[in-house]
């Protein structure tokens, strides 16, 4: 069996790590990491087996880079059929990029004790990237828009979100602290330097 390519993912890390050295307004990184991002889930081409294996108890995430400042981080997710996130925020810009299979997304906002759905729920397939952060909303929920099949969607964040304390929403609003932890598979060795 030929190894996987990685040189795409790479790729992206090295442009993605060109683009948070110069330190844009966050408006610009999401911009442009957008299209970074799409660019990156535009194939589904690259991504190894070890890092798209679901669990039938709960979704995966995978790190597959984490920028040795901690300035950002790329994590997999993988969803068993049917599963889903609970009402959550990142505190921190994130980028979510579908690569394989759809992801419903429904944005929420907390008003008086009550969270409510902002906007309509969105389907992401394969290629299209949505952002959140704490200034163009932070609050959402993410599921497998598929109840008898695996989805993938490649994520990133602005710091090492394996370390960020952040919260869970219940139906009234009230914030629960948790910190994400990733699937336990070493992160891809990937040949920075040869990229750009
Ligand atoms: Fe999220």
């Amino acid at each position: 069996m030929t190894p996987p390519d990685l040189t795409r993912l790479a790729a992206f890390v090295a442009r993605l790590d060109a683009l948070v050295a110069r330190s844009p307004t966050e408006a610009d990184l999401l911009v442009e990491g957008k299209a970074l991002l799409g660019a990156l889930v535009g194939s589904d081409d690259w991504l190894p087996d070890a890092y798209a294996r679901s669990d039938p108890n709960r979704y995966q995430q995978y790190l597959l880079y984490r920028d040795p400042e901690d300035r950002f981080s790329v994590v997999s997710f993988v969803w068993g059929p049917g599963q889903a996130t609970p009402v959550h925020n990142h505190t921190v810009w994130g980028l979510i990029g579908v690569l394989r299979g759809a992801e419903l997304s429904q944005a929420f906002e907390i008003g008086g004790d009550r969270l409510r759905p902002a906007g309509p729920e969105r389907r992401l397939t394969p290629g299209q990237v949505e952002a959140v952060s704490p200034s163009i909303g932070d609050i959402h929920r993410v599921a497998n828009a598929f109840d008898d099949r695996a989805s993938v969607s490649i994520h990133v964040y602005g710091a090492d979100i394996g370390k960020v304390e952040r919260s869970t929403f219940d139906a009234a609003g009230r914030p629960k602290r948790f910190v994400s932890g990733y699937a336990p598979v070493a992160p891809p060795v990937l040949a920075l330097e040869q990229t750009l």
